[in-house]
Formats: structure tokens, sequence, C-alpha cells
């Protein structure tokens, strides 16, 4: 297969196209200005309007409502061709075979376990939600069936068929609002969509906004994209892919649970947005580029938080592209060493609600959309009219 060097061009070439400072001949800096177009209060109000939904589970009228109000907002931002993607979802019967020993020392997705570690698990007791209205909003349950997910497209000026996939999962469990999971992160992708879709934007290549459905059940909404739209690649229905970036639980990062196992109330201050690769995948090299790419941007834009790179990316939307082009995520946390190990406590918890977080939380989603946004509009060659 031919590998996306245009992935490698571009990401090398970034600090050529994204000059700091205004330049006499250039003008100001379009990466800048674009990533100044982002503000904390909207981040937030985008959130919440999520959270209206309570924990939009896959298969619930909830979750059916919270496709359209996402469809309605995307639309309202001009982004073009908004259209839904359609797959069947059965759920497969509990695997009774015998059990596969694992070596416990290792996290998912390859990762080492160090220091302390603190129960995870996924909460299925309403009871344990003590807010009558949600426990209510939460209550039908999931039906299998036909399933929907919606996207949205900036049309490249001069390389239309060639495009980024920029996703968040827009599903959730738990019995609380799936605010941080991933509330953040769809949020994080819809104002990217606002900020590029903007009449003055224009870009050379594509951008696709993608919000999953069924993340929270395998992966089953970004695996459905793959079958179904890989070999269309390069055709008029399916632009080349040229990148996939992910973005699941952006908000909290109050580092290692204490020898009690509980956690910090604030967020720590040397908290960081984790940029995560696959070291296993047969894109590894491109993705790895990629993420350093997107790190390089962190230091240049993002307000406050910094990045780090790691190479155990796992359980996320971007997993099932892995092996066809360049896939990362960015999340608070990596997910196999640090939310794997407890370091976060509201995981699918009756806790992940807007309430539970501080601006101190939200700032750290808003510094890994900055980041991305720098990152994506390098990448396309964005500027502004
Ligand atoms: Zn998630």
């Amino acid at each position: 297969m031919r590998r996306p060097f245009v992935v490698l061009l571009a990401v090398l070439a970034m600090p050529a196209v994204a000059p700091a400072q205004a330049d006499s001949t250039t003008g100001p800096d379009p990466i800048a200005q674009l990533v100044a177009r982002l503000d904390l209060e909207r981040y937030k109000a985008t959130i919440k309007g999520l959270t209206n939904f309570g924990d939009r589970r896959q298969g619930t009228d909830r979750n059916r409502a919270a496709v359209d109000w996402i469809e309605a907002q995307l639309k309202s931002y001009g982004c073009s061709n908004v259209a839904r993607l359609k797959y069947e979802y059965q759920p497969q019967p509990p695997n009774l075979g015998p059990r596969q020993t694992r070596d416990t020392s290792l996290a998912s997705g390859g990762g080492r376990n160090r220091g302390i570690r603190a129960r995870t698990g996924v909460n299925t007791d309403s009871t344990k939600q003590p807010d009558a209205r949600l426990r209510a909003l939460d209550a039908q349950a999931t039906t299998p069936g036909e399933r929907e997910e919606v996207y949205c497209t900036k049309i490249g000026a001069t390389h239309p068929l060639e495009m980024y996939i920029v996703g968040g999962h827009m599903d959730g469990i738990g019995w609380g609002e799936a605010a941080n999971d991933d509330g953040s992160g769809t949020a994080l992708v819809m104002e990217l969509a606002r900020v590029f879709s903007s009449t003055d934007v224009r870009t050379d290549r594509s951008i696709r906004f993608i919000l999953w459905n069924n993340e929270e059940t395998g992966l089953n909404g970004s695996r459905a994209y793959v079958e179904q739209r890989r070999a269309l690649q390069g055709t008029k229905d399916e632009p080349k892919w040229l990148g996939m970036i992910q973005h699941d639980m952006m908000l909290f990062d109050h580092g290692m649970p204490r020898a009690d196992g509980t956690l910090p109330p604030e967020q720590r201050p040397e908290a960081d947005v984790n940029i995560e690769f696959q070291a296993s995948a047969k894109f590894a090299a491109e993705a790895q580029l990629l993420a350093w790419g997107f790190e390089r941007a962190n230091e240049k834009y993002a307000t406050q938080y910094p990045a780090s790179v790691g190479s155990h990316m796992t359980n996320t939307d971007s997993a099932p592209f892995q092996d066809y082009v360049a896939a990362i995520s960015l999340r608070e946390n990596e997910r196999g060493t640090q939310i794997g190990a407890g370091w976060d406590p509201n995981w699918h918890q009756p806790t992940d609600l807007y309430a539970t977080y501080s601006d101190n939380d939200f700032r750290l989603g808003l510094n890994a959309a900055q980041t991305t946004l720098a990152a994506l509009a390098g990448l396309v060659g964005a500027t502004i009219k």
C-alpha cells in the first residue's frame, strides 16, 4: 500500500507554514488568530448542552435526540455537507470460554503499571445516582438495531479529496451526564467545526468532524465507518484519509491516586494533554510524527497546559484506523497506565456531571482544543481571508 507521505511532509513543514510572530510580508499569524476564536465559556456551554441529554447511552431516545441536537449545531456553524453514517448494532453474547491469562504488570495498550492503583469499573446501578431528575432522564434502556452518527466536512480549496478526520464519541454510560466521557471530546470537535466553518476561513485540504456513536460498546461506530468507507477512499464519495485524531476525556488530570485510593480535589498544576500513538500499529512511524507535530503545536499555541507524547494508544475510536492511516488520540491522561489505574474517579460513574468540574478542569480541555486546532490548521494550510 502507498504510504501517506503527504502526512510526513505536512508535519515536517509545519514550522515553515506557521510563523509565530506577525511578519511585515505575510501579515499576522493565521493560526494564532484561529486559536483566539476558541473560548472557555463557549466550550463549557457546548459541554453543558450535551449534558441536557443525560448519559446519551447508545440505542435510546436520549442518544438519538443528542445526535439531532449535534447535527443542528453543526448546521448552525455553517459546516457543509452534514451527513450521517448508518449501521446496525447487535450486542455480542458474553464470552463464556476459558479466561485468557494476562500479565498484570502490563496495562492495556502495552505500558507498564507503576505506583499506586485504585479501583475502576462501570456503574450499572441507577440508585447510585442521587439526583432523581437525572435518574429519570437516564432510565430508558438500550435496544439493539439501527444506529446513526453525524459528521460534517470542511472542504479543502485545492485538495478537497484529501482529509484529516477529527473525532470524539457522543455516547456515554454510568448513570451520570457523561460530561467528561465524552462530552468534553465531543464539544472540542464541535468547537473546531465552528471555527473552521467560518466563512472567512480557507483551507487547502479537507477536514471531517465526526461524533462517533457506540464507543462504549466496543468502538462499533468507528469500526462501522472504517468498514464502510475505507475502500471508497480517493473516490468522490470519500476523500483519501491523511490522519485520524480522536479526543476522549479531556478535563481531569488530578494525578495519581493517593495511598487511600482517593484523588486530590483540584486539577494538578502540572496537568498535561496526553497525545498517544500505538507503537504496534502498521502506521506507527507516521502516527508518531503526527503526534510530535501536535506536541509542537501545543508548545507554540496552547495558553496554559503542556502536552506529552506516549506510545500506548488503546481503547479509543482511532484504534480501528491505526493500520490504515496515521492515528493518534488526545486525552487528559494516558488511557492504559493512568486512567486504567484509577486516575479518574468519575470515569463511567454517576459523578461524571457538568457540576463536578472546575474551570481549571475545563481549561485542560480548552488547551487540548487549542492544540488540535493549531496542529490541524498547519496541516491543512488554513488562512483567513
Ligand atoms: Zn470515552
